[in-house]
């Protein structure tokens, strides 16, 4: 879960998610929607597939035990040299070196190396250095002090140095530029785009079609399109409600929610409107406080919203007219 997500978000995940999920039979044993859904709203959803995948081949080939062999851990789904080194240095106090974003900082500081973390050959020094410096006992405390320190104390942007338990043997301290280790790679620019989807409610419930496509696959949103920058969301939407089969009446909401995945910034129009006749394909209505199926991070925020259920209470009614799908 800490992959790409911060502590304090992962956290209440983490819990509802152990509650769900307490022992590797038990997250073997359900099926993937089951843990998608438990998922829900923490995004980068691949992480669950493999986990779940992961926790398969643990229970089905190794007896229910996490594999303490570096060839067979590694050959779990989703372990790769990040999770090998941390679950055999923290679980099973291997001597196995982490490198992630707070490590390399630390280390590019400790040894003012100007390297880039996104440099493919600067990550294998500092992967060799991280290696190097591993201790043969303690190894998990070791990469976790060093995550930890990254984290809380060797920040991206002002280093609190005159705190820093190893200040003394820092090198980027003692030239008195921290911040200029590691090199900063330019940002990759962010793609913008538009996006408009629909609220459709039916007592109380909402309709979620599933989505498609690489990272999105078995997840599921309210119906919407992608937008051209000139096209209109009303006929766009209109047609898509359509072809799910069913007429609406379409009303903007009013807002739009700026959605980030990675580099790409999404203006999301909300759309709203009361259906009438019964979906088909990959759709159905769902309660938003309680969804049967695995939602995408835009519609568990759509859900979690208030605003949005504001706008679901103000229900208009259905029926067939111009700008009405159907
Ligand atoms: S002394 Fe400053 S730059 Fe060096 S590791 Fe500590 S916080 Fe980072």
């Amino acid at each position: 879960m800490l992959q790409q997500t911060q502590v304090a978000t992962a956290l209440p995940f983490y819990a509802a998610f152990l509650r769900r999920f307490p022992t590797v039979s038990a997250l073997a044993a359900a099926r993937l929607p089951q843990v998608l859904a438990a998922w829900s709203g923490l995004g980068y959803y691949r992480r669950a597939r493999h986990l779940h995948a992961a926790a398969r081949v643990v229970a089905r080939q190794h007896g229910g035990r996490v594999p303490s062999d570096p060839e067979t851990l590694a050959r779990l789904p989703g372990v790769g040299r990040y999770t090998l080194g941390a679950v055999l240095s923290i679980a099973f106090d291997q001597p196995r070196a982490v490198l992630d974003g707070n490590v390399a900082r630390v280390l590019a500081r400790w040894f003012a190396w100007p390297v880039s973390v996104r440099n493919a050959a600067d990550a294998r020094r500092l992967w060799a250095l991280a290696e190097r410096l591993i201790p043969m006992r303690g190894a998990g405390e070791w990469n976790q002090a060093l995550m930890e320190l990254g984290a809380m104390v060797c920040t991206p942007r002002q280093p609190m140095c005159a705190a820093c338990p190893v200040r003394a043997w820092c090198r980027a301290h003692a030239l008195g530029r921290p911040e200029a280790f590691p090199r900063v790679a330019p940002r990759r620019p962010t793609e913008r785009l538009r996006r408009a989807v629909v609220l459709l409610e039916r007592r109380g419930r909402v309709l979620m079609t599933r989505r498609e496509g690489a990272l999105l696959e078995g997840l599921w949103e309210p119906p919407g399109v992608d937008l051209s920058t000139r096209a209109t969301a009303r006929r766009a939407l209109s047609d898509a409600v359509r072809a799910l089969g069913l007429c609406a009446r379409l009303e903007p909401a009013g807002r739009v929610v700026r959605h980030t995945i990675t580099h790409r910034s999404i203006a999301v129009e909300v759309w709203r409107g009361a259906p009438s006749g019964t979906p088909r394909g990959a759709a159905r209505f769902v309660d938003p406080h309680r969804p049967a199926v695995p939602l995408t991070a835009l519609a568990a925020r759509l859900a979690r919203d208030r605003r949005a259920q504001a706008t679901l209470s103000r229900r208009p009614t259905p029926r067939r007219r111009a700008g009405s799908a159907g």
